[in-house]
């Protein structure tokens, strides 16, 4: 019995996902969900993003954390709309998560919604929100070896951004290592290499962005 429950909680996950899915498509609206570990830029990267898409491309965001409405604040003043998703303890958000931040956004109104997930290599994977596409940063200060320790989250990826690359030099980062890894799990998806700092690689990254509307 017991497996029946997990069964039907998976389930219900995936119908969840659907339905999510299927809102952002009657409403003509490309989602985007967002993984990484804590720290690699997540909110500092969607902060350049949502200007550089305006006017034409308007955008509404999920943000996923714990605690706090730091990151919702950091973005609220750019022109997007903005809903706070606290999971308390929770390691990643949900499908039911993302569904009630739906109902607090305009969809009539957008382009395109970045869900930035909870900050984690691990659990984020395996869910899906209902999302069209995956974005997966890694910094550079976090090291070349994450690709080949946390592969799950990087097979998944549609684009993986290796973020805050005006580093690179200071700390002596073999990106060779980064791209032979994801080599052997995930040939799919085009690493960008990008600074939000310095604006590196932005456009490639919008320009992706653009070819996920069509
Ligand atoms: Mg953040």
């Amino acid at each position: 019995m017991k497996i029946d429950v997990v069964k039907n909680v998976l389930a219900a996950s995936e119908a969840q996902a659907d339905l999510n899915r299927r809102r952002l498509n009657e409403a003509g609206v490309v989602a985007i969900n967002i993984m990484s570990a804590p720290g690699s830029g997540k909110t500092t990267l969607l902060a350049k993003t949502i200007p550089a898409l305006a006017p034409d491309s308007r955008c509404g965001v999920l943000v996923g954390d714990l605690q706090t409405t730091r990151d919702a604040e950091q973005l609220g003043g750019l022109g997007a709309a903005v809903v706070q998703i606290n999971t308390g303890r929770g390691c990643h958000l949900s499908p039911a998560e993302v569904a009630e931040g739906l109902k607090r956004i305009d969809l009539a109104g957008i382009d395109f919604l970045f869900i930035e997930n909870v900050g984690n290599m691990v659990c984020p994977a395996a869910f899906d929100l209902g999302e069209h596409v995956r974005a997966v940063l890694l910094s550079v200060p976090e090291g070349e070896d994450k690709v080949a320790k946390y592969p799950t989250l990087f097979q998944a990826a549609d684009a993986i951004l290796l973020t805050k690359v005006d580093l690179m030099e200071a700390l002596n980062y073999n990106v060779a290592t980064v791209r032979e890894d994801l080599s052997r799990i995930n040939t799919r998806a085009p690493l960008m290499e990008v600074s939000a700092q310095s604006g590196a690689g932005m456009d490639e990254w919008l320009a992706w962005l653009h070819g996920r509307l069509a």
